[in-house]
């Protein structure tokens, strides 16, 4: 047995549509190991809940999984359902990015955490409840006691979040994944469930996948980041390793779309130009390559594999040693000259510009 909480190698997942079959994953692996936080970004679309729905052996009928998913010595993949809910009631918790789809409207919260840990068997009623306010206690519910009696839609979006990580945290997990748990909200509950994230592990020592379309969150969180675009993906290094030495342009361009963290207003995320290609028609080589502001001849041939980067570090460019040596320069003329190609209000991928954007 291996040293890591969770095994996933060469995960692909496919839909089939109407239109076509979706590629959604197309050959993924991803190591976990106790303790640790990975955080798995990328735009709209990349994949990355149906990662976690692979993972968490949640996905719809429609879908085709290969590859491997291991926690200890049990393959996940094609277990049956029933030996499947039993891995999401104790190794694996998911915190859902609307609880509301996940809290029972009918139930107050109190009863609602309790009952996950009743469910365990470990406690009797009253321990059951007396555990629940503290897990309620936990993650920042205040006056616990008194909002215990309540109604998920008595609660804000936030307040909702923290209950569903209280849930989370109920099962006792080894693992928690928690899909763009901060998403719908503004950022001061953004960073207060950010913090009932941050307790909820410390608490539990579980692991955490945690996925999100924002690298700042992503910088303060995760020990580790994997980067997706178009089903695949495209860097894997620690997190300073990607901030500071990225070798994708991709991610690249993601950085450039970092709101300033002193900027009150924190505007919308300034995109980068043109869109991902369409997961029913990948184009040949390179899926970045239309967006790319530094692509030559061979990424319209030729599909980069994720390979070797840096210390502990993997991109997926052909440039990849380029950028290594750390020739952002020339690269931030591209950017520009893309930039301006494109043209119309979607201003750059830039928020800053791109000699500001930190390299080592
Ligand atoms: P977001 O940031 O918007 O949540 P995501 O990275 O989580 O995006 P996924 O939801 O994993 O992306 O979707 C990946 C791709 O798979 C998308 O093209 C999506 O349209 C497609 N997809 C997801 N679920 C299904 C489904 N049940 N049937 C068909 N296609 C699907
Ligand atoms: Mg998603």
């Amino acid at each position: 047995m291996s040293d890591h909480l969770l095994e996933v190698r060469d995960l692909s997942v496919d839909f089939s549509t109407r239109e076509g079959t979706v590629q959604a994953v197309r050959g993924l692996s991803l190591d976990l190991a106790p303790r640790e936080t990975v955080g798995i970004v990328g735009e709209s679309g990349s994949g990355k809940s149906t990662v976690a729905l692979a993972i968490l052996g949640l996905l719809p009928r429609n879908a085709t999984v290969s590859g491997s998913v291991r926690s200890g010595d049990t393959e996940l993949t094609g277990l049956p359902e029933r030996a499947l809910a039993k891995v999401r009631g104790s190794t694996i918790a998911y915190i859902p990015q609307d609880p509301l789809t996940s809290l029972n409207p009918a139930y107050t919260i109190g009863w609602q955490v309790a009952e996950a840990i009743w469910a365990k068997g470990l406690d009797s009623k009253r321990g059951a409840h007396r555990r629940a306010l503290e897990l309620l206690e936990t993650v920042g519910i205040p006056r616990a006691a008194q909002q215990m009696d309540r109604y998920p839609h008595e609660f804000s979006g936030g307040m909702r979040q923290r209950v569903a990580i209280a849930i989370a945290m109920a099962n006792n997990p080894r693992i928690m994944i928690a899909d763009e748990p901060t998403t719908a909200l503004d950022v001061t509950i953004q960073a207060q469930v950010l913090d009932a994230l941050r307790a909820a592990r410390e608490e539990t020592h579980a692991s955490l996948i945690l996925i999100t379309h924002d690298l700042g969150i992503v910088a303060g969180m995760a020990d580790r980041v994997m980067v997706m675009y178009a089903g695949k993906p495209v860097e894997t290094a620690p997190t300073d390793e990607v901030f500071y030495r990225s070798r994708m342009p991709y991610t690249l361009g993601l950085l450039g779309s970092l709101p300033r963290l002193d900027d009150e207003r924190r505007g919308p995320l300034r995109p980068i130009p043109g869109t991902p290609p369409s997961l029913l028609t990948l184009p040949s080589g390179c899926p970045f390559r239309p967006r790319c502001p530094v692509a030559f001849d061979r990424c319209v041939t030729e599909e980069p594999g994720l390979d070797p980067a840096g210390p502990d570090h993997r991109a997926a460019c052909h440039l990849r040693t380029e950028l290594e040596a750390g020739d952002t320069t020339l690269f931030a003329a591209s950017w520009e000259d893309t930039t301006d190609q494109v043209g119309g209000d979607e201003v750059g991928i830039h928020g800053r510009s791109r000699s500001e954007v930190p390299h080592g």
